[in-house]
């Protein structure tokens, strides 16, 4: 393959795919499922198919259909449920693999993924020797296949990655890629539904090269900007540029404005108690957790900085209370306050397993979670410790550069 090929592409998009990701894993994780029709499904009563093995698919077993249904198509087909937690960990790990190759990716969805790779021609020889990167390092780490599309655009990338699977590794040159789609159906493209379907066959548009003998505005008067972009995307010319995920929080921090030279311990507590559940909650509305806090108490001299390391990583209000009070024990008895400020430092996404090791930890996130949905229901703080009844008449502080999502603006 003539690799300075890809130096004048004007965009390098790679599509990222997991083979049958579920029941990959769980083939991978039971030796008698190896090899063998597996369908997933929703629970042991679920009688619905959330995805299937390779070995399901050759008997026309589709995502979507009853299990008894398929059962008569493939009597051997092993009904297996989903295992989520699981799942939503390897994830992360494959994600995390991906996100060390590029910082431009979109997570499309818990199996697949975008990366942008115009930035990178510099770092890496070609697309294709990051595509076995990335494919030897997930099979290293998580021992699962995947497929992968490199194109110049979104949606013919993620076109090329079906093209081999399992295990393919798929190029279009964008300066082919509208002569390749030319031959496919429409219906192979990303979003186009039934109903764009019959619509499009309806205006004499079965195959993607057929798109061209209609005008842009049919579609898009009937389907608004969905019906351009598959217009152009017909034509391997998809203009959608990656919706970059933010990258993880480097803090998560609450402040607040006390009246000045405040000595009433109550009303000192109860301020340090509503920094630290807000700051708590935000953590669990982006399931995050942390074991560094650091807690600031400004007095007349300036602020006092306490950096507090915890033994395990938290995100429950009560437990990062008493970490403000520990820090200050002897310093609010002395001195009058005039701000707070409670931050977790480097959050991270929250560790499932953890969960059932230590039973202490997960009645706290029973607790949370009942309190966080009905405080999300009802509106913020209607559910509280008793402590924080009665209103703080002073604003909160919050810098300029979080974001409206509670994330700090990363560099
Ligand atoms: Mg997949």
């Amino acid at each position: 393959m003539d690799v300075s090929n890809f130096s004048n592409w004007p965009k390098i998009i790679m599509h990222i795919d997991m083979n049958a990701f579920f029941a990959s894993i769980e083939q991978r994780d039971d030796p008698l499922l190896s090899g063998k029709p597996v369908a997933i499904t929703n629970g042991q009563k679920g009688s619905c198919i959330i995805t299937c093995s390779y070995e399901a698919r050759a008997f026309g077993i589709k995502t979507g259909m009853r299990f008894s249904e398929a059962k008569i198509k493939c009597p051997s087909l092993i009904k297996k449920s989903s295992n989520p937690k699981k799942y939503t960990k390897i994830s992360s790990n494959i994600m995390g693999i991906l996100r060390d190759v590029s910082p431009d990716i979109e997570i499309f969805s818990i199996d697949e993924a975008f990366l942008d790779l115009t930035n990178c021609r510099k770092i890496y020889a070609s697309p294709v020797n990051v595509a076995y990167l990335i494919k030897d390092r997930i099979l290293k780490s998580v021992n699962l296949p995947c497929s992968i599309g490199i194109s110049g655009d979104k949606s013919t990338a993620k076109f090329a990655a079906k093209m081999r699977k399992p295990d393919g590794v798929t190029i279009i040159n964008p300066r082919e890629s509208e002569s390749i789609l030319a031959n496919y159906s429409v219906k192979e493209l990303c979003g186009v539904s039934n109903g764009i379907q019959s619509f499009l066959n309806y205006h004499g548009v079965f195959v993607c090269g057929d798109m061209k003998n209609i005008p842009i505005s049919i579609l898009a008067s009937r389907f608004g900007n969905i019906g351009r972009k598959i217009w152009l995307m017909a034509q391997g010319k998809d203009i959608d540029t990656l919706k970059l995920n933010a990258s993880p929080a480097k803090s998560i921090g609450h402040g607040k404005v006390t009246a000045p030279n405040l000595r009433n311990q109550y009303d000192i507590k109860k301020i340090l108690h509503y920094m630290s559940e807000k700051v708590a909650r935000r953590m669990r509305d982006n399931n995050f957790e942390s074991n560094i806090f650091i807690i600031g108490i400004k007095i007349y001299k300036g602020w006092i900085h306490k950096r507090f390391k915890t033994e395990y990583h938290i995100n429950h209000g009560r437990d990062i209370f008493k970490i403000c009070l520990k820090a200050f024990k002897s310093i609010l008895s002395v001195h009058g306050i005039y701000q707070v400020q409670v931050t977790a430092i480097s959050p991270r996404p929250i560790n499932i397993q953890k969960d059932f090791l230590l039973d202490d930890i997960s009645k706290k996130k029973k607790l949370d979670h009942v309190v966080d949905s009905i405080n999300r229901k009802f509106g913020d703080f209607r559910l509280q410790p008793a402590r924080l009844l009665g209103k703080l008449d002073t604003p909160d502080v919050i810098s300029p550069s979080w974001r409206p999502t509670g994330f700090k603006r990363s560099v």
